[in-house]
């Protein structure tokens, strides 16, 4: 059974990038007798807006797409995500960090910090609060969790982590992508599993998702190929499959930059109300 999924987040317009990934993995799962899902991924409280998401369903349908309902939505799924952040939390795998941004920037411009170094999340987290003194025997349920990646490492000895990519990474990276579990604490660090006030966060969500939904193949833009690396660890320390990745080109604007939900002026909106067709879109974006 090959399941594709589209999963965008409710906080602004799609644009042509989008298009690209919703088209992709509708005709990837078209041309392999499989299923398109919808997932809207709304964990965002204060940036998801229900108007956004109205036009995500406008916009698709618009486009051509169609997909089973319901429609998955990860606000109904915070249950399932604590449950998980709980068993990292029993096997001592979180810490609670109580950092804000500016105290990562200090700690990080301390002269013996040398050069900050970045992951797919930005700047990698120095370790303040790390290891943790362990105050709190529950979970607590409205600070931020970061995982210990050194200890998540360590629970792993001597299994492989890897992907099959059916697209290119950034470096055109394709086929089998071998994830050498140490380099995950040079290039990602502590990463972030719950955010303050959120209860989870998109690794934790998307990989809990993509595997509730049984989903098999996922088509998405380059821009997350170091982030797949998280989720396949993460997947691994579940005990959730890992879907096939098929990471694509971005769409750029005329200036190489890519698309962001600020560009409006992308927006698939934006070309319908000019009078634009599905395929016109689907001519703009090379499909
Ligand atoms: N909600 C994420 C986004 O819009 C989904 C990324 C993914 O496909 O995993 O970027």
């Amino acid at each position: 059974m090959h399941v594709e999924r589209f999963a965008p987040s409710p906080t602004g317009p799609l644009h042509l990038g989008h298009a690209y990934s919703a088209l992709t993995a509708w005709q990837r799962a078209r041309a392999n007798g499989g299923t398109f899902l919808l997932r809207i991924e709304d964990i965002d409280r204060t940036r998801a807006r229900p108007e956004w998401e109205a036009q995500i369903y406008d916009d698709l349908n618009w486009l051509g797409i169609s997909w089973p309902e319901p429609v998955m939505r990860q606000s109904d799924r915070l249950p399932v995500y604590r449950k998980a952040l709980q068993t990292l939390w029993d096997c001592g795998l979180l810490f609670e960090c109580t950092c804000t941004r500016r105290d990562i920037e200090a700690a990080i411009a301390a002269p013996h910090e040398g050069e900050p170094v970045f992951g797919p999340d930005g700047v990698i987290y120095p370790g303040t609060c790390r290891p943790p003194p362990r105050t709190q025997r529950t979970l607590p349920d409205r600070t931020a969790l970061r995982l210990n990646m050194t200890r998540a490492i360590a629970t792993l000895p001597g299994t492989p982590l890897s992907f099959f990519e059916t697209g290119a990474g950034p470096c055109g990276d394709t086929g089998e992508i071998r994830v050498p579990p140490d380099t995950l604490e040079q290039t990602c660090g502590d990463i972030i599993l719950a955010r303050r006030n959120m209860g989870t966060s998109y690794h934790l969500s998307v990989v809990l998702d993509d595997a509730a939904q049984n989903v098999t193949h996922v088509a998405r833009g380059q821009d997350l190929f170091e982030a797949t690396k998280i989720h396949v660890l993460l997947q691994n320390l579940l005990d959730l499959p890992t879907p096939i990745y098929h990471h694509h080109r971005l769409i750029r604007d005329e200036t190489g930059k890519r698309l962001a939900k600020r560009d409006d002026a992308r927006a698939i909106a934006k070309y319908r109300a000019d009078g634009a067709s599905p395929d016109d879109i689907r001519t703009m974006i090379g499909l």
